[in-house]
């Protein structure tokens, strides 16, 4: 079946088991692909060049940026993370889909960028959609944070009141899915790619 290749941008705050679903439809979704960003920051234990991020020397990435290389990008903590747009044109030419992971304040560049400076038959423009994962609740998500055991406490605070703000924004969003039961969330995030792609 001819399908339309999609532009997914999806985020949600730490702790909402947003990687566990998009882990889940790269292995549904055989023509979905996930998009890799730039960053200067050192590769962490075992993260791969290439993989986890393409790591970059700021020299590299500010030539990129000098190219206009970049759809958006961001300076956090002291490093540069960016999201190439030619992989994403190249994935999307093919009649492949791809998936972005990104923050609200990315999403909302790329959102900005897509939907204000591409016209509309732009294929990153047609296929575009952007998707939040909410937790349950706050209360769910501190359990959540705090049942990992893997941070401390002013870490899951810091987390918690990030997690607020972000969902403050959740209604820039196209869509938005409650992760309370991971199966159902996946159904909806199924749902929506196979109508918005003309699957269904
Ligand atoms: P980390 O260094 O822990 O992998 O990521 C640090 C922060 O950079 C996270 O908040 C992550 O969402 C953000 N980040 C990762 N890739 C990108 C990107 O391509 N663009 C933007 N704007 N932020 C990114």
């Amino acid at each position: 079946m001819e399908t339309k290749p999609l532009f997914i941008v999806m985020s949600a705050p730490s702790g909402c088991g947003k990687s566990t679903l998009i882990d889940m439809l790269l292995q549904e979704y055989p023509d979905l692909e996930y998009s890799i960003s730039c960053t200067t920051r050192a590769p962490r234990g075992h993260e791969e060049d290439g993989v986890d991020y393409h790591f970059l020397t700021v020299e590299r990435f500010r030539e990129l940026l000098a190219e206009n290389a970049f759809l958006e990008y961001a300076e956090v903590h002291g490093n540069y993370y960016g999201t190439l747009r030619g992989p994403i044109e190249d994935v999307l030419r093919v009649g492949h889909s791809m998936i972005l992971d990104i923050d609200v304040v990315g999403a909302a560049k790329v959102r900005h960028f897509v939907m204000c400076h591409l016209p509309p038959e732009d294929p990153l423009r047609a296929g575009y959609m952007d998707v939040f994962v909410n937790p349950p609740s706050l209360d769910e998500l501190r359990r959540r944070l705090e049942g990992r055991g893997t941070d401390a406490p002013d870490v899951i605070e810091r987390r918690l009141a990030n997690a607020e703000g972000e969902m403050a924004r959740a209604g820039e969003y196209m869509f938005q899915v409650v992760n309370d039961d991971l199966h159902m969330a996946y159904r909806r995030l199924c749902d929506l790619i196979d109508v918005r792609s003309g699957r269904m």
